[in-house]
């Protein structure tokens, strides 16, 4: 048992029929800090988070969530977890309130600790105006602070959130990163799936990249652009057969580049090796390496 880990998983694999969904997954979630899982779309994200959750039971390896042993110990291992879920289940016929009342049940909190685990769930999701509204007659962010408030009610030592911020606009988006970071600065460990790479960056101590069930890179996301990305990109404009002009002659300087629509990015041009031409600067960011471990795209 491992006590400075709150997650470790070793050789994971999960499979549906044919398709290997999580392929030989290791992952460590040190106590105290936020992970973000961040791959495309179908790389095992949420199937990791269901594994996690023992919604799903792995095929093969090694799952362990605060030192308890998945799928045997899940149960107490839940209880010690706050699941945000990608899908809002919020029961709509209930007030904000009730929704929250309802889990100080299902987390057996002691009936004299209830009315304050509520109110400081309340608060923090900055919800406590809203105590009596019904929750179908919230707005979507507020939906879902209340799903995160709801995943807090018991404190947690350990948040799982699946795409927390996933079909929000950038504004409910940047108020939810606000809350995640009072909670990570409280010292709850989170992890954290996402395909929002500005999240991952803002928010994560450090982030596993995912491709087709498999780790492609995991460390802090400076780290992991300096390691694949280096320091400077250079962004080069032209029509497309001058892009792949430029893509060919950096290729054959030896630097990395990669597509953004309209424009071709060379890697590590602090380098040169040699090759110069017109473009702008950049320093490189953590999209450049999910782009090029992963050949995806962020929409
Ligand atoms: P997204 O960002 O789209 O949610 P993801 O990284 O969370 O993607 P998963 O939902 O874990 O990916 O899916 C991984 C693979 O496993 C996909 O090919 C998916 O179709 C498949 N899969 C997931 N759940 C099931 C299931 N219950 N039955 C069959 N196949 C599944």
């Amino acid at each position: 048992m491992s006590t400075e880990l709150a997650i470790r998983l070793r050789g994971v694999v999960k499979r549906y029929g044919a398709i290997t969904a999580v392929d030989g997954l290791d992952l460590d979630v040190p106590l105290g800090t936020c992970v973000g899982l961040l791959g495309p779309n179908g790389a095992g994200k949420s199937t990791t988070m269901r594994l996690l959750t023992a919604q799903s039971i792995a095929d093969e390896g090694e799952l362990e969530v605060l030192g308890f042993r998945l799928p045997d110990e899940s149960k107490a291992a839940r209880a010690e977890c706050g699941v945000v879920p990608q899908l809002d289940n919020l029961d709509t016929t209930l007030t904000v309130e009730q929704n929250l009342l309802v889990f100080t049940h299902l987390y057996r909190i002691p009936r004299a600790e209830r009315r304050e685990a509520i109110e400081r769930a309340l608060r923090m999701a900055n919800l406590v105006d809203r105590r009596d509204t019904r929750a179908d007659k919230l707005s979507g962010g507020m939906r879902r602070r209340l799903l995160i408030a709801r995943a807090l009610v018991h404190r947690p030592r350990l948040v799982l959130m699946d795409e927390p911020t996933v079909g929000l606009d950038p504004q409910v988006r940047q108020e939810l990163w606000a809350l995640i970071d009072s909670l990570r600065s409280e010292g709850t460990t989170i992890l954290m799936s996402t395909h929002y790479i500005e999240e991952a960056q803002r928010l994560a101590d450090t982030v596993l990249i995912m491709s087709h069930g498999k780790a492609v890179a995991a460390g802090p996301p400076s780290d992991l652009v300096l390691q694949h990305a280096g320091r400077e990109a250079l962004e080069v404009y032209g029509p497309p057969s001058r892009l792949a002009e430029v893509e060919a002659e950096a290729g054959a300087a030896g630097l990395r580049t990669r597509r953004t629509g309209t424009s071709v990015s060379i890697l590590g041009a602090e380098a040169g090796n040699g090759y110069a031409v017109e473009g702008e600067r950049r320093p490189a960011n953590l999209e450049d390496v999910f782009v090029l471990l992963t050949g995806e795209e962020i929409a």
